[in-house]
């Protein structure tokens, strides 16, 4: 993963770092499309226990049975914030994903149907993947690979990533169970809590936790209060049921006046459930999943079957008269997710990364919008991918490096993170035009990359010193030093800004 030359032989850019990013999930999987988008250039290696990418957004299918496949974890994603995540537009453009157009519902508690937004997961926009919620992941690869330097985006699926080792040299080994190589890469990018949350040393006996192993001594500040963060964190299991059902019985399930069905409180009490999604198969077939209340191991698939046939008993008629509650079931399976969903609070996203051990965290375990739904998972690797790639154009600023010389990027302190901004005069001829400003001209733009906000701001034509606008962010350079940085939301918002030294990092790092 690391070194200068990729596997191919062919030289990578100088100062190009190597990520290990450990979980093929939306997060991971957007990070990977977000950092090649933004033109990350080194090489991405993508760890994932599961057999394919997806994490608890993912389909399930069966090598024996082509027609079969079930979203046994998330069955759509919601968007309840705007703007949507950046990725969205592109899903939607490559049909990776599409609208939500079913029916949904709410059941109530004394038997009848409110509206879908009475379910949390129901509001906002509605999105699924076209063939399967894992269409979502297989869509960010996809664009993840439509970038960047070729055969430098890896997945390696099927391997559980168990030893952490910190570089003599600065960076990350890693290896599976029996201690065999996995790679190595400058940067570290967890998009799970496994290997810091205490809950891996019960569910895999492990005696220790490998981040934290790894980083003892490091004396980095920054990564001890986030590993004190997720060791604090818990998690919400749940346990789904999932049945196949024949395609006689499948018509009356298919008709239906929901495919997804929430259940208000009082109906979570009364069955027992959270939800339901009915999902068709292309043979007739369809899946059902249903969203148990109880994580109890006593729950086994009778109880949780007797519970969906209770409640759905006045829409898909009486039951069958055998010992089985519903008719038509080909195949009974049960999933139990240990930790399905985070419970708040969050990681802050100030522990995003932690830039002195070069370990960085994303996934819908980070607080903010859309904590604990896919819709944070896009978020959190969308801003991560924001702080990276500044943070390596300022590396390669501080050492230099001959391709960012050419480009006039000036780091800046603002609210306390990082900004560049880089001033560009395109490609307009400027002699003979009049009204040219501290070196800019008519056309000229200055490019900011702040948090995870990318901004190209227009020059605007006011004499004196330049100042550039978009109608909504104003920054101009009356002082150098302290250059004016307002946003125009109703109020103008006013961020203060101070120059940093360019001969070095700033002294966090960040
Ligand atoms: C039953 C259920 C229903 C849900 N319903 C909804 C819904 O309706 N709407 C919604 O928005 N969200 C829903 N969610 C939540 C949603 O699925 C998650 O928020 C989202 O998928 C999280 O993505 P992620 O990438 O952050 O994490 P994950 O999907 O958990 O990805 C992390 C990945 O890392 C891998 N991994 C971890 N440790 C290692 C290791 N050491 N080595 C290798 N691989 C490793 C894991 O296998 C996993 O694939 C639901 C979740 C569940 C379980």
């Amino acid at each position: 993963m690391a070194g200068s030359r990729g596997e191919s032989g062919r030289a990578r850019p100088r100062n190009a770092p190597s990520l290990a990013v450990i979980g093929a999930g939306v997060a991971g999987c957007a990070l990977a499309a977000g950092l090649r988008r933004g033109g990350w250039e080194g090489s991405i290696v993508l760890f994932e226990a599961g057999r394919g990418p997806g994490g608890r957004a993912a389909t399930r299918r069966s090598r024996q049975d082509a027609g079969w496949r079930l979203d046994h974890g998330a069955p759509l994603l919601n968007l309840l914030e705007v703007p949507a995540p950046e990725l969205v537009a592109p899903l939607l453009d490559g049909g990776w994903i599409v609208p939500w157009q079913e029916p949904a519902a709410v059941l109530l508690g004394e038997g009848t149907l409110g509206p879908a937004q009475e379910d949390p997961l129901l509001r906002g926009s509605l999105y699924r993947g076209r063939q399967g919620m894992d269409d979502l992941c297989r869509g960010l690869l996809a664009l993840a690979q439509a970038q960047g330097p070729p055969d430098s985006l890896r997945c390696r699926y099927g391997t559980l990533v168990r030893h952490l080792e910190v570089r003599p040299e600065g960076g990350w080994r890693l290896a599976e169970a029996t201690g065999a190589a996995l790679g190595e890469a400058d940067w570290l990018v967890l998009s799970s809590t496994l290997l810091a949350h205490p809950r891996a040393m019960d569910r895999f006996g492990w005696a220790e936790l490998p981040l934290e192993r790894a980083t003892e001594g490091l004396g980095d500040g920054a990564l001890a209060t986030a590993l004190a963060a997720i060791a604090r964190m818990e998690t919400a299991a749940r346990t789904n049921l999932m049945l196949t059902i024949d395609p006689t019985t499948a018509a009356r399930w298919l008709a239906l006046p929901f495919r997804l069905l929430g259940f208000d409180s009082q109906a979570q009490r009364r069955w027992g459930l959270r939800r339901l999604s009915i999902q068709p198969l292309t043979d007739g077939r369809c899946a059902v999943v249903a969203h148990g209340v109880s994580v109890d191991a006593a729950v086994d698939c009778t109880a949780l079957e007797g519970a969906v046939a209770g409640a759905v008993e006045p829409w898909l008629g009486e039951r069958p008269s055998g010992g089985e509650a519903l008719a038509g079931v080909a195949q009974r399976q049960l999933m139990r997710w240990g930790a399905a969903f985070p419970v708040a609070p969050g990681l802050p996203t100030a522990a995003l990364v932690c830039p002195a051990s070069r370990v960085a965290f994303c996934g819908d375990f980070i607080e903010g919008p859309g904590f604990g739904r896919i819709e944070g998972a896009l978020r959190s690797a969308q801003a991560l991918a924001g702080r990276l790639l500044a943070l390596v154009l300022l590396l390669c600023l501080a050492l230099g490096g001959p391709s960012m010389a050419a480009a006039e990027v000036v780091p800046y302190r603002c609210e306390g993170d990082l900004l560049l901004a880089t001033s560009d005069n395109g490609a307009v001829d400027a002699p003979g035009i009049p009204n040219t400003s501290g070196g800019t001209v008519p056309g000229a733009t200055v490019l900011l990359a702040w948090r995870d906000l990318r901004l190209q701001l227009p020059r605007t034509n006011n004499v004196g010193p330049p100042s550039y606008t978009d109608g909504l962010w104003w920054w101009s350079l009356e002082d150098p030093q302290q250059p004016r940085f307002l946003h125009r939301r109703g109020a103008i918002e006013s961020f203060s800004c101070q120059a940093v030294p360019a001969a070095a990092p700033p002294d966090d790092g960040r």
